[in-house]
């Protein structure tokens, strides 16, 4: 570290020797981690720049379009191009879905009708999503269920799928039209599922069904490994693009990719049957949608690196984490457990503090819309609430634990958690 720096840290940021300290050996840790998601990094830019030349991306691309958006060639090609880098059909990537619940609403409703059950496999799917499926029968809201669609679940068992219950029901229900599985944990104390976990699940799946619909939710997902969902056998997945696809450029919207019946049928749901995705003017955003996309291999694995060294350099400092800094990872959530609501808390307004924007916002616990407890959030984001940059929040329960996501540089994320974690150790 150079002096400048470590004066800068020390009496701007009260960074002490301690800290410093730990740093120095978290850094020396993850190294080897480092140059593993380097390669993926690696893979995954090549992966997205083959698929701009093979679909022949040029500056005409980035054109505005008005009115019903007849012949929109940017919004026409990016589709192609993420159908290139998902190894899919078909996909429909638009600023007009208002976030990743959005895209991932399009597919359910576009592809399940009155009768069919949708079988969630990964236990309780992430809160946004209950009000889609319906989970509280009173909330009239146009959910799933008061359209005739049925829910089942199957819970996790030690925390993996429960592969061969998963399997019973499908022999005894011939109603379950889609499965949905989630790769991402959310905001939950257990490890995320990696690709070759799902491969293996949709393998079983085929075993007894080769028709059902195999969804997943790929949020916080996208080029953290070198494999996405659709690589290995499924059907339909969805995202949002103020997550890594967007690459942190992308002001805005979601994406589905999938066999093209599948993403078809969502895609009347998104606009009307019979128009789909024939209509929409992009507003003049496709450029900064094309510029995401391929700024997202890296931008998504700096702030892997950023969950790797804060893993690392909270161990260090005598907390539990999950994922630990040397396990697979397959998103970009960092868990940690604080048991201590004060240490918590200071963490989480340290992060804010070390924020581009609204640094001087000091974050406070609130009663969230839709939460059981109190939940503090930390975002001094350049896009409202993008998660891909650093952020953290956490819900204010026993034991405690906070969810770090996000960087848009390595060495933000890492100065965020140093100036972090130096609230916690005086
Ligand atoms: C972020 C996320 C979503 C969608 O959330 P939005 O805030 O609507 O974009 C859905 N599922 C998982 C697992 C997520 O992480």
């Amino acid at each position: 570290m150079l002096e400048f720096t470590k004066r800068s840290l020390m009496n701007k940021y009260n960074i002490n020797e301690r800290v410093l300290e730990l740093y120095e050996r978290a850094l020396n840790d993850v190294e080897k981690e480092f140059k593993y998601y380097d390669e993926i990094r690696e893979y995954n830019q090549l992966k997205v720049l083959k698929a701009f030349q093979e679909e022949r991306i040029s500056e005409s691309h980035f054109t505005n379009s008005s009115g019903y958006g007849y012949n929109d060639i940017g919004r026409d090609s990016l589709d192609r191009v993420y159908a290139n880098i998902f190894n899919t059909e078909s996909a429909f990537v638009r600023p007009h879905f208002v976030n990743g619940t959005h895209a991932i609403g399009a597919a359910l409703f576009g592809n399940l009708r009155p009768n069919d059950t949708m079988m969630s496999i990964c236990g309780m799917p992430y809160d946004t999503l209950h009000d889609i499926i319906g989970m509280d029968d009173s909330k009239k809201v146009g959910s799933l269920r008061e359209y005739g669609v049925k829910y089942k679940m199957v819970d996790l068992k030690d925390g993996k799928v429960d592969i061969n219950t998963v399997k019973e029901e499908l022999k005894k229900d011939d109603s379950i039209k889609l499965i949905h599985i989630q790769r991402s944990t959310g905001y939950g104390w257990r490890k995320s599922l990696r690709i070759a976990e799902i491969a293996e699940i949709i393998k079983s799946i085929r075993e007894v069904n080769e028709n059902v619909i195999v969804f997943v939710d790929n949020c916080y997902g996208e080029f953290v490994e070198e494999k996405e969902p659709t690589d290995v056998g499924a059907d339909i997945i969805a995202g949002s693009l103020i997550k890594n696809i967007g690459g942190g450029i992308a002001t805005t919207g979601g994406y589905i990719a999938g066999k093209e019946e599948y993403v078809t049928q969502a895609t009347f749901r998104v606009t009307v049957p019979g128009i789909g995705g024939e209509c929409g003017s992009t507003f003049g955003v496709m450029r900064s949608l094309y510029e995401g996309l391929f700024m997202a291999p890296h931008v998504t694995i700096e702030a892997v690196k950023g969950a790797v060294f804060c893993a690392r350099i909270m161990e260090l400092a005598g907390f539990d984490v999950l994922p630990k800094y040397n396990d697979k990872r397959t998103d970009i959530i960092q868990a940690i457990k604080f048991n201590d609501e004060k240490k918590l808390i200071d963490f989480i307004k340290g992060i804010q503090t070390a924020s581009p924007v609204d640094s001087f916002v000091q974050c406070e616990a609130w009663d969230m819309p839709g939460y059981e407890d109190k939940v503090i959030m930390a975002a001094g984001t350049f896009v409202q609430g993008a998660s891909i940059e650093l952020s953290a929040d956490a819900p204010i329960r026993e034991p405690y634990i906070g969810y770090l996501q996000g960087g848009l540089t390595f060495d933000h994320a890492k100065l965020g958690v140093l100036i972090a974690l130096s609230k916690l150790i005086m």
